[in-house]
């Protein structure tokens, strides 16, 4: 396989100079007041020649369009509201105008003229005593190209800038945030170039949507769009400006806030859902340094400057609505060893994020001084979605690579259950203890398309995803046009039974298809195991009866009947018992002497029999019915169709909705509900439909 080595891509967009601060990092005056609008309501002027872009933006583009994504991506995240206007000037400048600008002219490229690769440039004007902004502007750099000529693309070109993630991350700045130490946040000082040569196509996406930290930031000063329960973590480092204090949730290790400490050694990261925190505290070197978050000044002064440190890592709980103070120590008298500056997969060595998708396994990269001190067994990721294949590890040759520090390498897998969000990785060596990570370098991150914070909130998503989650498939276009036309033309599509997404997703349940493969596969399990099937088993089954034709999905089916009764499970219960004692056994499961069932001779036909155990026990005395064909006819009978039709309904829920095993008691709580309620399915629905678990799955809850 090639590798192709990325140097540093030393992207880092310089601030405004008329800007002193530069702060999830807030900024600050001199006199540490909060730079931040003093309204909630922004007017921006769309220069006219976003409407025709420049040699620096590959033609064709929609630029108008993706400003306003990206203005609706800050706005759909906090309390904000931007209005758009139209404005004929050209040049950014201080004119009370908080002007979006791409022209191609001699002062905007001025604006430009330190020098280095600077896509984009936000200039933030602000009341030095009171930190209130009065105006911003945005300029687009119209001199950066790329192997394509322009510079800047909206659809993975090689080798060009992501416009989108370049206007999502200045608008950022023009709300008052200044730069991120997680890597992966859209505020990360460096934006990577979509690279898709030799065989590897990686588009550089991940920062047009907000992670955690983003959201933390921005609701931290300007509200939250929609009420959430959060609290405060706050404390001190024996240090001065510039340590970069993260939390990541214990259970999930999905990284939600970051800070710099400030002069004084204090932190605060607001906006944390309430839960347990692994926080750690590292020295910023690469791949974000400490003088790229903030300047040097006011109550960051100093930060860059300060010697540096071995990472370390704490622990606490965060309660709802309220604060929570950990103070951490830092040993400044021991500098550390291990450095991972880039990292990145399939042969790719970058110092910005990596994207990577569920259910994929890919090679990961980690190039850096010291990394080679650190043992397979060393690297680890804090989250149950991403495991390390340590029988893979390796050191690489990193002649290879051209580059001077050690690269080392080894598999991962993310789980086909990961939930969007930022990951670390971390490492430890094995002889000094030293510990060092990649803060949320690793973006799962799988809906860089969708402008909503959720894209589930979108009805031809939601539509989408019921297709997926109870069918297996994509949606056939006449099915899923008619679907989203209910959607679209329902008076509520939250609270109106005739129409909405809970009569929309019970209508997938109830559907022939689902009851052909779902339904079908978890009545075997019932029956002959008297047990709810595990997701891990239900999914692969599911999926084995899923075909393009109604021909196909029969075969399958009488190939998992097969299959079944073949399984070891299944015969150490069954394989020693007369035909008498199977059929006694199967049909006592639902006190049966008798099923009405499609014919076993023709099991997918509409014609159907009505047999009795001696019936089902002479078939296979005479060898006319099979032990698979018997299973099956019992599951399918309409007497257990019948009985098992709220379980499956309530286990479905959880399978189809939360993609895990229900919990007994929550189990058993929705089925005692629909026992006794069997008109009421759509509260249990909303329910699943409506709950943060469900959600979280796609994005904001
Ligand atoms: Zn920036």
């Amino acid at each position: 396989m090639s590798r192709t080595f990325i140097s540093l891509l030393l992207a880092a967009c310089l601030l405004g100079m008329s800007l002193p601060a530069r702060p999830y990092t807030n900024q600050y005056t001199s006199n540490s007041n909060l730079i931040r609008w003093s309204s909630n309501t922004i007017t921006i002027a769309f220069s006219t020649s976003l409407s025709s872009p420049g040699a620096n933006i590959k033609p064709g583009t929609d630029v108008v369009g993706t400003v306003r994504r990206a203005l609706l991506r800050w706005s759909e995240a906090a309390n904000i509201q931007f209005v758009e206007t139209s404005s004929a000037q050209q040049d950014v400048g201080q004119d009370g105008v908080n002007l979006i600008t791409i022209a191609d002219t001699p002062t905007n490229r001025n604006v430009f003229a330190n020098g280095g690769e600077n896509q984009a440039r936000t200039r933030v004007f602000f009341d030095p005593n009171t930190g209130l902004i009065s105006e911003a502007d945005i300029v687009i750099n119209p001199a950066v190209g790329g192997r394509s000529s322009y510079g800047f693309s909206t659809d993975g070109t090689d080798d060009t800038f992501d416009l989108e993630a370049t206007f999502t991350h200045e608008i950022g700045h023009l709300l008052g945030l200044n730069h991120s130490g997680v890597i992966g946040a859209t505020m990360q000082p460096r934006q990577g170039r979509n690279f898709n040569m030799s065989g590897i196509n990686a588009p550089a996406l991940t920062m047009r949507t907000l992670e955690d930290d983003d959201l933390a930031g921005i609701r931290a000063l300007y509200g939250q769009r929609t009420p959430q329960t959060v609290g405060t973590l706050n404390g001190h480092v024996n240090y001065g400006a510039g340590a970069h204090v993260w939390a990541e949730n214990a259970a999930s290790g999905h990284v939600f806030g970051s800070a710099i400490t400030k002069s004084d050694g204090s932190y605060e990261i607001q906006q944390l859902p309430p839960g347990q925190y692994r926080v750690g505290c590292e020295f910023l070197d690469e791949p974000v340094v400490a003088a790229e978050i903030a300047p040097n000044s006011g109550p960051f002064a100093g930060i860059g400057a300060q010697p540096a440190f071995m990472t370390v890592e704490g622990q606490t709980t965060v309660n709802p609505g309220a604060v929570t103070t950990l103070n951490l120590t830092v040993n400044t008298g021991s500098a550390p060893t291990l450095h991972p500056a880039v990292f990145g997969v399939n042969g790719l060595l970058i110092a910005s994020p990596t994207q990577i998708a569920a259910g994929e396994t890919a090679r990961l990269y980690v190039g850096g001084f010291g990394v080679d001190a650190v043992t397979a067994t060393g690297f680890s990721f804090n989250t149950p979605f991403i495991t390390i294949d340590r029988n893979s590890y390796q050191v690489e040759n990193n002649a290879a690579f051209g580059v001077t520090y050690p690269i080392v390498s080894f598999n991962i897998t993310v789980a086909d259950t990961g939930k969007f969000g930022d990951y670390s990785l971390r490492m430890q060596r094995p002889d000094t203890g030293e510990i060092s990570y990649l803060v949320g370098g690793l973006a799962l991150d799988p809906y860089v398309q969708y402008v909503e914070l959720n894209p589930i909130d979108r009805n031809d998503f939601f539509v989408t995803q019921q297709y997926l989650d109870f069918l297996f498939r994509q949606p056939d276009q006449a099915g899923f046009n008619a679907w989203l036309n209910v959607l679209n033309n329902c008076s509520d599509v939250h609270n109106d039974p005739t129409c909405d997404r809970i009569l929309v997703s019970s209508s997938f349940f109830g559907s022939p298809e689902f009851q052909l493969k779902g339904y079908f596969v978890y009545r075997f399990y019932k029956l002959a195991f008297n047990r709810l099937p595990t997701y891990a088993e239900v999914i692969p089954d599911m999926i084995s009866v899923t075909g393009q034709t109604q021909q196909e999905v029969f075969q399958k089916r009488a190939a998992f009947a097969n299959n079944f009764v073949q399984r070891p499970a299944f015969v150490s219960l069954y394989g020693a018992l007369s035909n008498t004692d199977f059929v006694n056994t199967l049909m006592a499961r639902y006190s049966l002497t008798q099923i009405t069932t499609p014919d076993p001779q023709n099991p997918d036909g509409t014609q159907k029999v009505t047999l009795t155990n001696a019936d089902l026990i002479n078939g296979l005395n005479a060898g006319t019915l099979t032990r698979a064909q018997v299973v099956r006819a019992i599951a399918d009978s309409d007497q257990v169709f019948q009985l098992e039709f709220n379980q499956a309904f309530v286990y479905m829920q959880y399978v189809g909705y939360l993609r895990r095993d229900p919990e007994p008691a929550g189990y058993q709580g929705w089925l005692n509900y629909l026992n006794t309620h069997p008109t009421d399915s759509r509260t249990m629905v909303r329910g699943f439909v409506d709950s943060a678990e469900y959600r979280s799955r796609f994005g904001q809850p």
